[in-house]
């Protein structure tokens, strides 16, 4: 039995787009999904997904993914986390990327930024390797997703050089009001967690509350970050519902016409032309 996590018959119609996932790590923390995460998704309403594979593991899986005949559509980005950055064959990616540029699958670069919770010691690789993924994005024609952990800073006067000729995505915005008005006059889009479901997330919420709504994406960051009331179990697509509900009852508008304006969101910013 898949799960049912949309709450009420008259939201049926809705469609949302994960546009931020790891399917294989999901399928490797939660193997029993296997069989089930697809059509979760799908009978929860998500229409497409976008694979981030952000290591080298992760580029010939998610590519094959996306030309499988999969339950819900699945589109890919390629990059490499700034966290592995420093200990990983940051060239493969790039390769890859160029031999796969014109793969309509193939929608993006990324996630590619700097982590400085984790591994600010190896700060000036990432800087580094940063650069060289924006510099394929802008040679690709392709938008990019941003991961930046305690590193604000560093990420805006990295990315300036890059704002006027890349679309621009902060995922998993985790930053206030302040930060999102830093990168709204950039032009950036920012992409919501399940971090804004949770109680203690207050600077988030008020940062959501206020960013313009055509700027704004939804995604999981599957197996990570269940939003509430499923936080802590290994997440998954169809848990996006969850995200979503919270961010339409924040905006007190109605769903059908959120829903409708994230999907636009995703679809502009990725420059997807239509869902197969
Ligand atoms: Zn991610």
């Amino acid at each position: 039995m898949p799960v049912q996590v949309r709450p009420r018959a008259d939201y049926s119609n809705l469609m949302i787009i994960d546009s931020h996932t790891h399917i294989d790590i999901t399928l490797e923390s939660a193997p029993e999904l296997k069989d089930t995460l697809f059509i979760n998704a799908r009978e929860n309403g998500v229409a497409a997904m976008v694979q981030i594979a952000a290591h080298v593991d992760s580029y010939e899986y998610s590519r094959s993914l996306s030309h499988s005949p999969t339950p819900v559509p699945v589109f890919y980005t390629i990059g490499m986390h700034p966290g592995e950055a420093h200990e990983s064959d940051t060239s493969a990616g790039i390769h890859f990327a160029r031999e796969h540029k014109d793969d309509p699958k193939f929608i993006g670069i990324g996630e590619i930024g700097l982590e400085y919770y984790y591994a600010k010691e190896h700060a000036q690789i990432q800087k580094k390797v940063f650069r060289e993924y924006l510099d394929l994005a802008a040679e690709l024609g392709k938008p990019v997703v941003i991961h930046s952990r305690d590193a604000f800073e560093d990420t805006l006067s990295i990315l300036e050089s890059y704002q006027n000729d890349i679309n621009i995505l902060i995922h998993c915005f985790t930053g206030d009001r302040e930060q999102m008005e830093e990168y709204m006059k950039r032009g950036f889009y920012i992409s919501f967690s399940g971090i804004l479901t949770f109680k203690n997330a207050k600077a988030i919420q008020e940062a959501a509350l206020h960013t313009p709504l055509d700027k704004i994406l939804i995604e999981t960051d599957a197996p990570f970050l269940a939003p509430s009331p499923m936080r802590g179990k290994t997440n998954q697509p169809a848990y996006l519902w969850h995200t979503f509900e919270y961010l339409a009852k924040l905006r007190n508008l109605p769903v059908d016409e959120i829903s409708l304006t994230l999907v636009e969101n995703t679809l502009a910013f990725y420059g997807i032309p239509f869902l197969p």
